[in-house]
């Protein structure tokens, strides 16, 4: 072989060499660069591995939450629904009956006790029991320590299964109770006996939370409302009893007044209307008597005889007309009096009762006048009855008003009725004596009293004409100023 074809060779198998170490080289930090990528594709892998542990974790923590929470609405609403009923019933009896064993069951417990302190029988009075036999409750309620379940009903604390501290309280509530998981919350009325609400389960799946403690700690406190409520109204209901009673009674007494009041005031005006007839009698004969003397029939009569006849003449004219008022006030009280009810024409009335009283106005310069409005409507009325009223408030007027005063009469229509005004201008009456001028031989103690003779009766007489009518009278007045009297008399329709 030629030399340069050594070289050649030698040249192309180191060419060769260097390739393939290159390619070596290459390689390697090929597998090198693999290598890392497993590496760090493991690391991934393990990664993911604890992602997806911790996801499943995750699931199972919010499905526990989510139970939870459903049973935590369930409960809620089991007890917006029962406090809703235990609220609303106002009778202490039912409230407990209000706590069905199917809506304690929603809240997660089976069985329920409601025990209240009584202070008179000093022991705890069982108000409700779900799920214990009888038997069961009789050992329990014996069993209760009452030094214990006072002082949790004092402290107002709700206790439970999950919660409790003290070992001994523990212990000894579930020697008494034997259940599993238990709440156990005070029920605070106001007044009244308190008490405490026990609810338990034996479920293994109950794992009892806060948020029961919450739950059974508002159910307690809605049953203390509830109780509360009842014990108000109770209240409240034998009060209104007791007080229905005595309107009863009260109403009762007044109709007897009343009655009372009636058969006396008929005794009165029988009385009256008795002693009136008997006095009329005598009266008459008197006046009589006197008429024949006065007429000198028996004989001439010396001058002070016959001053002391006309006296009695006189006298006995009073007699009379006082003793014909007393009986009108009488018979129209007991309803004697037939009232002649017919339309009337006030207007005529008032101008005939004006023509009556104007020699008496004229001879103290009273100015009189009428305010009536040409539409006057027709009133239904006794005409003479209501000419007597007309003449005696008016005689009164003119009597009881100066000279140079004024008497206005004037009438309106006013809601069904007439009213009707006699106004004057004279001296009043005192405002303590007006409740009293309508009663019987009332008379206002005045000056003019003292000189005008009157019997107290024609106020009296008017008013019970008035009311006769079904009409009402009323007066106002002011001392030195005047005095008005206003009545009322029904229109005709
Ligand atoms: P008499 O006029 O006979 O006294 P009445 O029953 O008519 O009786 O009146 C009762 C009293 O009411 C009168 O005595 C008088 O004191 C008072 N009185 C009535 N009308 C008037 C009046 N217009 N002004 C002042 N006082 C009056």
């Amino acid at each position: 072989m030629a030399y340069y074809e050594i070289v050649i060779l030698g040249f192309v198998s180191l060419v060769f060499n260097v390739l393939l170490t290159l390619y070596v080289l290459i390689k390697i930090s090929r597998i090198k660069e693999l290598t890392k990528l497993v590496h760090n594709l493991n690391r991934s892998l393990e990664e993911m591995d604890e992602q997806a542990k911790l996801i499943v974790r995750t699931d199972i923590e919010l499905n526990k939450a989510q139970t939870e929470l459903d049973k935590k609405i369930a409960g809620l609403y089991t007890l917006q629904m029962l406090s809703r009923a235990i609220t609303t019933t106002l009778e202490e009896t039912k409230i407990f009956n209000m706590l069905e064993p199917k809506r304690l069951e929603e809240m997660g417990f089976e069985k329920a006790l409601a025990f209240l302190w009584s202070e008179q029988e000093k022991k705890f009075v069982l108000s409700l029991n779900i799920g214990f036999e009888p038997a069961t409750t009789q050992t329990i309620l014996s069993r209760l320590d009452i030094d214990i379940f006072l002082r949790l009903i004092e402290e107002g604390k709700t206790i439970s299964s999950f919660s409790i501290e003290e070992e001994a309280l523990k212990e000894s509530i579930d020697n008494i109770f034997g259940m599993k998981s238990y709440v156990i919350a005070p029920i605070l009325p106001k007044h009244g006996n308190k008490g405490l609400l026990f609810v338990g389960t034996d479920s293994p799946d109950m794992v009892l939370t806060e948020g029961d403690e919450e739950l059974i700690t508002i159910l307690a406190n809605q049953l203390g409302q509830a109780l509360e409520n009842a014990r108000l109204f109770e209240q409240t209901w034998r009060a209104q009893q007791e007080l229905e009673e005595k309107v009863k009674q009260r109403t009762a007494e007044l109709a007897s007044a009343l009655e009372q009041i009636k058969i006396i005031s008929k005794r009165k005006s029988d009385f009256i209307s008795a002693v009136s007839h008997e006095l009329r009698t005598p009266l008459t004969s008197i006046k009589g008597f006197a008429a024949i003397l006065l007429a000198e029939k028996l004989g001439a009569l010396p001058p002070a005889v016959k001053e002391r006849l006309e006296k009695i003449n006189r006298h006995s004219d009073e007699l009379v007309r006082m003793v014909n008022d007393l009986l009108d006030i009488a018979r129209i009280e007991s309803g004697k009096t037939v009232m002649k009810i017919e339309p009337q024409d006030l207007k005529s009335i008032i101008a005939t009762v004006s023509d009556l009283i104007a020699v008496q106005c004229k001879n103290k310069n009273i100015e009189l006048t009428q305010v009536v409005p040409q539409d006057l409507p027709l009133v239904l009325a006794d005409k003479s009855q209501i000419e007597r009223v007309f003449i005696n408030l008016l005689g009164n007027a003119v009597k009881f008003t100066p000279q140079n005063g004024r008497i206005t009469i004037s009438a309106r229509g006013k809601n069904g009725f007439v009213e009707v005004e006699v106004a004057d201008t004279g001296i009043g009456i005192p405002e303590e004596s007006l409740p009293s001028i309508f009663e019987e031989f009332y008379r206002v103690d005045n000056e003019i009293n003292q000189q005008v003779k009157g019997s107290g009766l024609g106020l009296s007489l008017v008013k019970n004409i008035v009311e006769a009518h079904k009409g009402r009278i009323s007066a106002k007045s002011k001392l030195n100023e005047g005095s008005t009297f206003s009545f009322t008399l029904p229109i005709a329709k």
